[in-house]
């Protein structure tokens, strides 16, 4: 038997995308075969079935219903898959033969458009890369919206990865042997596709974006420095094109994306401050966005998102946002003024690409109507502010008058979501339609007036006409009346109880009567069809207003934030001075409600930039360090901050290394981590950067991790290595012997008391090093059994009386320094060898309660038996 035709259709398809996905369409049903189907029907738990094909063996198939496709897609996109839509190009009822049949539409994660597969609060980027010696271009895209940007960085190898923390793609698109591209989407979890190197070079990228963007030629762009930058641009377009099938018109222009405009954030400090995604559970609530956005709109509150990631370092540009945050913060009931009249304002900035797409619907066209009409409102308020940035942003908010008056006057506002079967367009919109309309109107009259009629003539009382969607109209006879029936009518149907008839006055009445009907909703679609294509003629316009709207809500949100929270405006300087009276944690005062939070200052200058912060286990080291760090980074994106004052200096990097994690994935261990964070900082820290160094060496030994903190300290002050503003926690107490002898460090603790046994904390910073950690009392408040406590506490007080004989450590380091240079630790500087070489490599941290407890019982016992 030979293949049947449909199958070689779909193998032909197949063929040419072999690396997605694909969804064939068969009448109302999306069906897959062979291995997609196998696969398909396992990751979505669908029923494997087969096909007859022709083939030796039946095919594996598996479908979805074809209204339905979009929830199974979103899923499978979920899991990094691509998808493929083929569907019928021909109407199978008119086709004779073989339904033609073409991939319509590639979808991957990176392209996505679909309201139902996006997260409204988050930019859904696709990032082309190309890389060049120790160069990279880069492009990415947001096709939701229509964003795109190209810039290029030197230093790849260093850079790249923060640089995709930053801009977080779902979607790589890189040449084969990029492993930079190929590590991060291995790590992250991103789909990375494989472009033709050929895709990249100059000539065929410039051929793309020409094409595009309408130019004769690129340096029409005025951007003679991004060589590679453009070259990935013109790969991606390239790609969004093949797989979008769509003139993507509303992709308007290529921005020049300005990385030196924004502080720099690695992975590493984005998580550890937790900024738009929580340390644990990964989600919004408890950072600082889920703090910040008080947005009435899903577009404002991704621009949002995108300040909180990418925070400015010009002054200028600060103070701009600054000052439209205070003139809302002042005025409360502006604030709640503007903001009820946004509530109407939708998705315009996805709307814009729904409309380029040609999948936009007329629910979409209301929402755009009651956001158009929204507007006008926004901008009259806000008009005369006599600020800047907000006069501007009112600028962009063009009333749109014509959009706004063809949508009023042509969309039903009960119209469906379906834009080919009626009901969308608004009576005394078009007078053609409206006679089409009324013919079908007419036609209920005109049937009941046959009915009438028929039944004066026949003497039929119960003779009523009907409609089915099979047989048409008809005339209905109860059986009791048959021998009634008048020869003229013709049998068309015969029930158990009655017959139906049609005459030819019926017969010419429904073709009036439908042929009205059809032509109604064909000239609907055409109506709904040349809409669309004013809307498209206008995207440019509508992406301004959309524009001007974010931005105004973002900033609403700040202030109201602001006001909410009692923030105040920070001022900026580029002496490197960070003086802050009574900060707090933004998140941790949210939490344990603002009566109860601690405030505490902060005094950092060229003079005094290194913190050494001592102080009991749970005294609140962490969380006035992320304090400080969250202060200077909402100062740098135009916030208010929480404090009673604050003087914040330009900060070019903020750096943290906070918390033991390991990245087994990676496969390196928690010290690794730590030191491999350590290591990046040292690297690359600048005396204009903020460095916030939580307990530096705690995974490892004692001596070796108070060796690496103290050689740390010493590099991180020094003004010709480094010199940056540091906060630096640490349960080594030796530390604070540097106050005095290094220049640049200051002695900090946080204050706790000790009643009995017990610690009382009172979270206030102070000037001065601390000599007690209370680790065991901490311990105890977690509840270790009293007999272990009890035992530590004896071990501590014969640690203590050792300690005290053989004199500090911190001092013998220091003695070390002073006579031979900077001498590393020695292990001769402790006593007795034999206990050196037992807790050398020996991680307590690491261990259990129970068992640090043990392994700290076998030393003491040591040094006693000594
Ligand atoms: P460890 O040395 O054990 O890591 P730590 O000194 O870093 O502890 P944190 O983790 O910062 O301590 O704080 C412990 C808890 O104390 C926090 O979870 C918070 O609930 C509370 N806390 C910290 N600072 C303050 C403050 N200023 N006011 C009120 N509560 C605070």
């Amino acid at each position: 038997m030979a293949i049947t035709p449909m199958m070689q259709q779909y193998l032909q398809i197949k063929e040419q995308n072999p690396d997605m996905l694909l969804f064939f369409r068969l009448g109302d049903f999306y069906e897959l075969f062979f291995d997609d189907a196998e696969l398909v029907s396992k990751e979505l738990e669908l029923t494997l079935t087969g096909k007859d094909c022709g083939l030796s063996k039946r095919a594996p198939m598996c479908g979805v219903p074809y209204h339905a496709v979009d929830t199974y897609v979103a899923r499978l996109i979920d899991k990094g898959y691509k998808v493929a839509i083929c569907e019928q190009m021909t109407d199978p009822a008119e086709s004779k033969g073989l339904v033609e049949r073409a991939i319509t539409r590639i979808i991957t994660p990176g392209t996505l458009i679909e309201t139902s597969m996006l997260d409204e609060r988050t930019a859904n980027y696709i990032l082309a890369l190309h890389r060049q010696k120790r160069q990279a271009g880069i492009a990415f895209c947001d096709v939701s919206t229509g964003e795109f940007f190209v810039y290029q960085i030197a230093d790849a190898e260093h850079r790249l990865l923060d640089e995709l923390a930053r801009i977080e793609p779902r979607e790589l698109v890189a040449v084969e042997s990029d492993d930079i591209a190929a590590a991060y989407a291995q790590n992250h979890g991103v789909l990375l596709t494989k472009a033709d190197p050929a895709a990249f070079g100059t000539a065929a990228s410039s051929k793309v974006i020409c094409a595009h963007f309408n130019l004769r030629n690129v340096s029409e762009l005025d951007m003679p420095d991004m060589k590679l930058g453009l070259c990935a641009a013109g790969a991606l377009l390239d790609y969004l094109i093949r797989t979008q099938k769509n003139a993507l018109n509303h992709i308007m222009a290529i921005r020049r994306y300005q990385a030196d405009r924004f502080m720099t954030l690695d992975a590493v400090a984005r998580r550890s401050l937790e900024l738009t995604s929580s340390m644990r559970g990964h989600s919004r609530r408890g950072t600082l966005l889920w703090l910040l956005d008080q947005t009435v709109t899903a577009m404002g509150s991704r621009l949002l998102k995108n300040w909180i990631e990418q925070p400015l370092i010009n002054p200028e540009e600060i103070v701009r946002r600054q000052d439209v945050v205070e003139y809302f913060v002042r005025d409360p009931f502006l604030r709640d003024a503007v903001r009820e009249d946004m509530q109407p304002v939708r998705d315009v900035e996805r709307l814009l690409s729904r409309i380029a797409y040609d999948t936009v619907n007329a629910r979409d066209c209301l929402a755009l109507l009651a956001s158009l009409q929204a507007t006008p409102a926004v901008a009259a308020r806000l008009r005369d502010s006599g600020v800047a940035r907000l006069e501007e942003l009112c600028d962009m908010l063009e009333p749109m008058d014509d959009i706004v008056s063809l949508l009023e006057s042509a969309i039903d506002p009960d119209a469906p979501l379906s834009v080919k079967e009626g009901g969308i367009i608004k009576k005394g919109y078009n007078a053609e339609l409206d006679d089409y309309r009324a013919a079908s109107e007419n036609g209920k009259n005109w049937l009941a007036e046959l009915g009438a009629r028929e039944r004066e003539a026949t003497g039929i009382k119960n003779l009523k006409v009907g409609y089915n969607h099979v047989f048409g109209y008809y005339i209905e006879v109860t059986k009791s009346f048959f021998d009634l029936v008048p020869d003229r009518y013709t049998r068309k149907q015969t029930l158990a109880t009655c017959e139906r008839f049609v005459t030819e006055e019926l017969k010419e009445l429904e073709k009036k009567i439908l042929g009205a009907e059809d032509s109604a909703i064909r000239l609907e679609y055409r109506l709904f069809v040349d809409i669309r294509d004013t809307l498209n003629k206008a995207l440019e316009r509508l992406s301004h207003v959309a524009q001007g709207l974010k931005e105004i809500d973002a900033l609403l949100s700040l202030a109201e934030a602001a006001a909410e929270n009692g923030y105040v405006r920070p001022s900026l300087n580029r002496e490197g001075r960070c003086e802050i009276t009574g900060g707090r944690h933004p998140v941790v005062e949210k939490a344990l409600g603002h009566d109860a939070f601690v405030p505490n200052d902060t005094s950092l200058s060229q003079k005094d930039r290194v913190m050494i912060i001592t102080g009991p286990n749970m005294a609140g080291k962490s969380t006035y360090m992320r304090q400080v760090a969250l202060i200077v980074l909402m100062a740098h994106i135009g916030s208010f901050v929480p404090a009673e004052s604050a003087e914040i200096p330009i900060t070019d990097r903020i750096f943290t290394r906070i918390g033991a994690s390991d990245d087994l994935y990676g496969g390196q261990s928690t010290f690794m981590v730590e030191m491999n964070e350590l290591s990046n900082i040292l690297k690359y820290a600048t005396s204009s950067s903020l460095i916030v160094l939580d307990e530096i060496g705690r995974g490892t030994s004692t001596f070796d991790g108070l060796s690496i903190a103290w050689a740390a300290v010493e590099h991180i002050a020094d003004v010709k290595k480094c010199g940056a503003l540091t906060l630096f926690a640490t349960h080594y107490h030796e530390l604070s012997e540097l106050e005095g002898s290094l220049d640049g460090v200051v002695n900090y603790r946080i204050t706790a008391v000790e009643r009995g046994s017990e610690v009382i904390f009172l979270r206030k910073i102070v000037k001065g090093g601390a000599d007690h950690s209370y680790g065991v009392a901490v311990a105890a408040l977690a509840g270790l059994p009293d007999s272990l406590v009890k035992r530590a506490r004896q071990i501590m007080a014969r640690l203590e009386v050792k300690d005290e004989k053989e004199g500090s450590i911190g001092q013998s380091i220091l003695d070390g320094r002073k006579n031979g240079g900077t001498r590393q630790l020695e292990l001769t500087d402790f006593q007795p060898m034999e206990i050196i070489e037992e807790i050398r490599g020996i991680d307590v941290m690491a261990m259990s309660p129970i068992d640090a407890m043990n392994f700290l019982f076998k030393i003491v016992e040591k040094v006693r038996r000594i």
